[in-house]
C-alpha cells in the first residue's frame, strides 16, 4: 500500500474527481481544496508529499501558491505538478521557473497523471546538480567522472556545453526544463556559452546521439526534457 499523501488544489470539480479516483486507487492518501489561499493552508498543515496545483484558481492562483511555497522552508522541497489548461504554456514557463517540477496539460489521461506523479515521487529527494557517476537511460550511458558518453556502446565527442546540457536533462529523467533553466544551470557549472541559443545546441546533441536522438523529448512552448524510462 502506497500511503504517500498528495493534496491536490483544483477548483474544477470534475477534475479533482478524475484525480482523487486515480490517485487513490493507487493506494494514494489524496487531500483537495478548491481554493489558491485554501490550498496553501492545507499545503502548510499537511505538509504533503507532492501538491498538483492548477494554475487558474479562485482566492488565489497557482503561480502565488507555489511562489508562496517556495518561500517557506516547511513546504519548500515538496513537489509541485502544475496542472494547465492548453494554451497556458507561458505560465508553465513561469511555474517551472519558480520551482515547480512538472506539468501536465488538461486533458491528460490518468495514465499520463500517474506517470508523472510516480516519477515526481521517486525523484522527490533528488537535489539539483545532483551528480551521480553513471546515468543510463535505454542504450544512452553518461559517466560524468570520466566526461564521456557513450550509445550502444560506442563513444559520442560532444563539447562541453553538450555535455552539460545533456547531463543535466538526464540527470532529472521526465522533468520538464525550460531553455532559461538549461541555459543558467549550464553556464552556472562554469562552462563559457558561446551561443546562448539552447536549441541549437540541443540539435547538435541530438545529431550526435544518433539513435538515441529521440530520448532528448521537445516540449512545445516549454523547453525540454530527458525521457523517463
Ligand atoms: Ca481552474
Amino acid at each position: 500500500m502506497n500511503r504517500s499523501k498528495i493534496v491536490v488544489v483544483e477548483d474544477e470539480p470534475d477534475i479533482v474527481e478524475v484525480i482523487s479516483y486515480n490517485l487513490k486507487r493507487e493506494g494514494y492518501n489524496v487531500l483537495s481544496a478548491d481554493r489558491g489561499d485554501e490550498g496553501l493552508n492545507l499545503i502548510r498543515n499537511e505538509a504533503p508529499d507532492l501538491v498538483i496545483l492548477d494554475l487558474m484558481l479562485p482566492g488565489m492562483d497557482g503561480l502565488s501558491v507555489c511562489r508562496q511555497m517556495k518561500s517557506d522552508p516547511i513546504v519548500r522541497d515538496v513537489p509541485v505538478i502544475i496542472v494547465s489548461a492548453k494554451g497556458e504554456e507561458s505560465d508553465i514557463v513561469i511555474g517551472l521557473e519558480i520551482g515547480a517540477d512538472d506539468y501536465l496539460t488538461k486533458p491528460f489521461a490518468p495514465r499520463e497523471l500517474l506517470a508523472r506523479v510516480k516519477a515526481v515521487l521517486r525523484r522527490g529527494g533528488i537535489k539539483e546538480h545532483q551528480t551521480s557517476e553513471r546515468i543510463a537511460i535505454q542504450n544512452l550511458v553518461i559517466d560524468t567522472v570520466r566526461h564521456e558518453v557513450r550509445v550502444n556502446d560506442s563513444p559520442v565527442e560532444l563539447t562541453a556545453t553538450e555535455f552539460k546540457l545533456l547531463h543535466q536533462l538526464a540527470s532529472q529523467p521526465g522533468r520538464a526544463f525550460t531553455r532559461e533553466q538549461l541555459l543558467n544551470r549550464v553556464v552556472g557549472l562554469g562552462v563559457v556559452v558561446v551561443d546562448r541559443n539552447i536549441d541549437v545546441h540541443i540539435r547538435a546533441v541530438r545529431k550526435k546521439l544518433g539513435e538515441a536522438s529521440g530520448l532528448v523529448q521537445t516540449i512545445r512552448g516549454v523547453g525540454y526534457r530527458m525521457i523517463d524510462a
